[in-house]
């Protein structure tokens, strides 16, 4: 089958290229630059989709850039690098003469208030609070299908992803340095909730709903079934003795504020616990399902 991917040149995205093309499907990339198995957002915009059986959303400018500073204008270009993407798609679906089984899009598990106690499926409240969670709301939103009960479009995924560990991008490979030379260690309280997901488990997820040709729809939460009970400092220690190096630094709230400022601070300083109940019941199975596994398979 063929595959599109929004953004899929980033750090998910080459992963999920990967996975796909080695189990038979044809993948074509949405950028903002031209190049080869490539189309533009323009080209989308103008043209429509090419034929496709699924296409896939995971364009967005990264929030948690520290060297970025958190102006109007670099937060205006967050907003718009997702909800302005799938928006696109989402029209150029609706327009389509062939619409693909499969749409789905990308976001977050930050949908959910952040809180120590409470535990959020894919049916809980959330979209409304913080910046983020807004954020994340408008996102889904986009993604929405017009109802043409004549002539179905595709199948709309909400996948909310929870942190990312993989070698190659994401959080975990910021930390690895700092960590090696023993100035890892926890962020704020260390308390806070860290919802998180092997990449190769989104990845196949990813897939998954892909390959159920339509079958699966509505939201689903990624995030191992054993990071519900795992804090920062549960990850913390558990990357230390991966690495055989010490972590006991503390990075206080107030300079991750400072740095980061308020709206993305949260990011780190606070989350949810999440349950993946209604992936587990699609017949999806984690390969990590815990910290250690994920850690050593990482960094082996
Ligand atoms: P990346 O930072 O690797 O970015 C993915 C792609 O987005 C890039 O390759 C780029 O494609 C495109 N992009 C970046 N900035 C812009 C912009 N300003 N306008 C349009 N397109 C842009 O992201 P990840 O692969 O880490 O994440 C993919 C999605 O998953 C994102 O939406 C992210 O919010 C979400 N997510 C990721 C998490 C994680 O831990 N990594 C956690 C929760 C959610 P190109 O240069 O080809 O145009």
């Amino acid at each position: 089958s063929t595959a599109i991917s929004g953004g899929g040149g980033g750090f998910i995205g080459q992963s999920l290229s990967q996975l796909l093309k080695s189990r038979g499907h044809q993948v074509t990339i949405i950028s903002r630059q031209p190049g080869q198995q490539k189309i533009t957002w323009a080209d989308v915009s103008t043209k429509g989709l090419p034929p496709c059986d699924a296409v896939v959303n995971l364009a967005g400018e990264n929030v948690l850039n520290p060297l970025k500073r958190w102006t109007e204008q670099f937060k205006q270009e967050v907003i718009s690098s997702r909800i302005d993407t799938t928006r696109t798609i989402a029209q150029a679906i609706s327009r389509s003469p062939n619409p693909p089984h499969t749409w789905v899009v990308l976001t977050g598990v930050a949908y959910y208030p952040p809180s120590l106690t409470q535990q959020y499926s894919e049916d809980s409240p959330g979209g409304s609070g913080d910046f983020l969670s807004t954020l994340v709301k408008k996102w889904e939103d986009a993604a929405e299908l017009p109802d043409t009960e004549s002539r179905p479009l595709a199948q709309l995924v909400k996948v909310r992803t929870g942190v990312v560990l993989g070698r190659h991008g994401g959080p975990l490979n910021k930390m690895l340095w700092p960590f090696r030379l023993c100035l890892g260690g926890i962020i704020g309280s260390g308390k806070q909730p860290f919802p998180w997901i092997h990449i190769e488990d989104l990845c196949r997820l990813l897939c998954h709903t892909i390959e159920q040709e339509g079958k699966v729809g509505g939201i689903l939460n990624a995030v191992s079934p054993s990071s519900l009970n795992d804090t920062n400092a549960d990850f913390t220690r558990a990357l230390s003795r991966a690495l055989g190096r010490p972590a006991f630094l503390v990075t206080p709230s107030f300079a991750i504020r400072l740095l980061f400022g308020n709206d993305r601070a949260p990011m780190l300083l606070e989350g949810p616990r999440v349950v993946p109940h209604r992936t587990l019941q699609t017949g999806f199975s984690f390969l990590y399902p815990d910290l250690d596994s994920a850690l050593a398979q990482l960094l082996s």
